[in-house]
């Protein structure tokens, strides 16, 4: 039998990336941030020049554009646009707040929706990102919403900035992650919201490994 799909959605700084990379590994899954496609087409079309508002420029550059993961010696993902690595651009805030933007589009959204159910087509992986559970794969056996609070959310993005030599005020990451989860909740196609039948898990009060817990209890208790 295929091994299921695990979806874990929510907003900007709830834990997913660490959760969802943490419950995969244990699980002996794959892990797939699709945040990283949005960063990704925004990292090269602002380096074209190209801001979120030139739908046209978006196109051209969708047209001639391909987005792969692929693993590096260590096992861990490493993101090509036409086989350049621009992994290690793509958590600056400025991407993240292009990303919300391109994110909105419906033409966007249509562009990678073929590649993110290409990659979950064998089963057996995580998928992180705003729309798994409820768009990309409705189907999918394990859905979570994973949250926080907004401060505690901003607080760990804000270190995770800061430890990558970042320079940024911690008020001025509460506001953007705050317009952020408003951009990402409010757009008219995919908008960011819990699957129905997903459970919700809120982090404010949680260490990873608990959260993680949480996930694999019960994805141990009904898969086995
Ligand atoms: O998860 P991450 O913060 O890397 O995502 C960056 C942005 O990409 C989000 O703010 C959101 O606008 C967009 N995104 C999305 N749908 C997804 C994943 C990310 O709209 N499945």
């Amino acid at each position: 039998m295929k091994k299921p799909l695990v979806t874990i959605d929510g907003p900007a700084g709830a834990g997913k990336t660490t959760v969802s990379r943490e419950a995969a590994r244990r699980l002996g899954y794959s892990y797939v941030d699709t945040g990283a496609l949005y960063r990704g087409l925004a990292f090269v079309a602002a380096g074209k020049g190209v801001g979120p508002d030139d739908q046209k420029g978006l196109a051209r550059i969708m047209a001639n554009l391909t987005l792969k993961f692929e693993k590096d010696k260590k096992g861990d993902s490493r993101l090509l646009a036409n086989s350049r690595d621009i992994t290690d651009h793509l958590r600056g805030n400025e991407v993240s707040m292009l990303a919300s933007a391109v994110s909105a589009l419906p033409a966007v959204r249509q562009w990678l929706l073929d590649l993110q159910r290409n990659l979950g087509r064998d089963g057996a992986a995580v998928f992180e990102g705003r729309d798994m559970g409820t768009v990309v794969f409705p189907q999918a056996r394990f859905k979570f919403f994973l949250t926080a609070d907004p401060a505690v959310r901003a607080k760990r993005r804000h270190a995770e900035l800061v430890a990558a030599g970042r320079e940024i005020a911690y008020e001025k990451v509460l506001a953007d992650i705050i317009t952020r989860d408003t951009n990402d909740s409010t757009r008219a196609v995919a908008p960011l919201k819990p699957a129905p039948d997903a459970v919700i898990l809120d982090s404010t009060k949680k260490t990873v490994d608990e959260v993680v817990e949480s996930i694999l209890a019960l994805v141990h208790e009904i898969h086995e």
